[in-house]
């Protein structure tokens, strides 16, 4: 009797095991059409989608200079219908420029364009998120410029630290059908499920090698219709994979949330910025997030087209 004891003081001290935790984002909002559906029936999709999946609280990162250019200039009232079903809002810029190709100041006056939209609004919160991920890249002293600047603006970095390249797969469908091609809508759904999944568990296996934990990860993802036909088998997916979905504002409770990690190039995911930081080896990326074999995998799976030759 005492050892048993003793056993389940020793699984009760011990610090929590496998804990998969996951916040779901969706960036770019508002979107143009896609290729099934309008803009408006897409979040009337995507909002029952996520109610379905028994998601609380996800969050819409906006950019305010595409309301109006959202192929039906509903873009205002969509971002009102995520928020009114539970859901949060904060920027990604009004224009939504690679900090790469600008000054700070140009950048942080377009930062300051969306935050004159966004500030105020009924589940407006204080993150920012860098167009494509991109904190400047080589240049150290821009990259720092716009880092003091958003803090002096109160903003947090709204990052990300699990990335498939979700928006690559909507845009090769949307090309597919315009050209008229066939698409396996059951090889779609099952590519788009794979690959998140699948981007989800790299970073979880590259936190536990950079921090020694499973820290609670953030899913970048679009407003696309492929996220509108197929969360619910996602959100049901990541489940089966042993992860539990968390509300953004849990997500950025994080520890993490305070880093600013300093490599010589800032462009990624906070996750892979700070695997190069601490020199954990690559691959510090997941391997779809490289176009040839995405692309690769969508022509076999989706179009089921003979893979290409490779070009010259
Ligand atoms: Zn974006």
């Amino acid at each position: 009797m005492r050892w048993l004891i003793a056993a389940l003081l020793l699984l009760l001290a011990a610090p929590a095991t496998a804990e998969k935790r996951i916040a779901l984002t969706f960036d770019d909002v508002p979107r143009d059409r896609g290729a099934f559906f309008t803009p408006d029936e897409r979040t009337i999709r995507l909002i029952a989608g996520l109610h379905e999946a028994g998601v609380r609280q996800a969050a819409f990162y906006i950019v305010p200079g595409q309301i109006g250019h959202d192929d039906g200039a509903g873009g205002e009232e969509r971002i009102k219908a995520y928020v009114a079903a539970g859901h949060v809002i904060a920027d990604h810029s009004f224009t939504h420029p690679h900090l790469s190709g600008m000054t700070a100041a140009d950048y942080l006056a377009d930062v300051d364009k969306a935050e004159a939209w966004l500030k105020g609004r009924e589940g407006r919160r204080p993150w920012f998120r860098y167009p494509f991920l991109d904190e400047g890249q080589e240049d150290k002293a821009k990259r720092d410029a716009v880092r003091a600047g958003l803090q002096a603006r109160g903003l947090h970095n709204g990052y990300a630290t699990v990335d498939g390249s979700d928006w690559n797969i909507e845009s090769l469908t949307a090309d597919a059908v315009k050209a008229g091609k066939k698409v396996d809508m059951a090889g779609l759904r099952d590519l788009y499920v794979s690959t998140m999944v699948g981007a989800a568990d790299f970073a979880d296996q590259l936190s536990r090698k950079t921090w020694g934990r499973q820290p609670a990860q953030v899913i970048v993802l679009h407003e696309t219709d492929i996220a509108a036909l197929f969360i619910v088998d996602l959100v049901r997916a990541f489940r089966a994979d042993g992860w539990a979905i968390i509300t953004a504002d849990e997500a950025y409770a994080d520890p993490i949330a305070k880093l600013a990690p300093d490599v010589p190039s800032a462009n990624g995911t906070l996750l892979e910025l700070a695997a190069w930081e601490k020199g954990v080896p690559k691959p510090r990326w997941y391997e779809r997030n490289d176009m040839t074999l995405a692309n690769r995998l969508f022509a076999e799976r989706v179009l089921h087209e003979a893979p290409q030759p490779p070009a010259h």
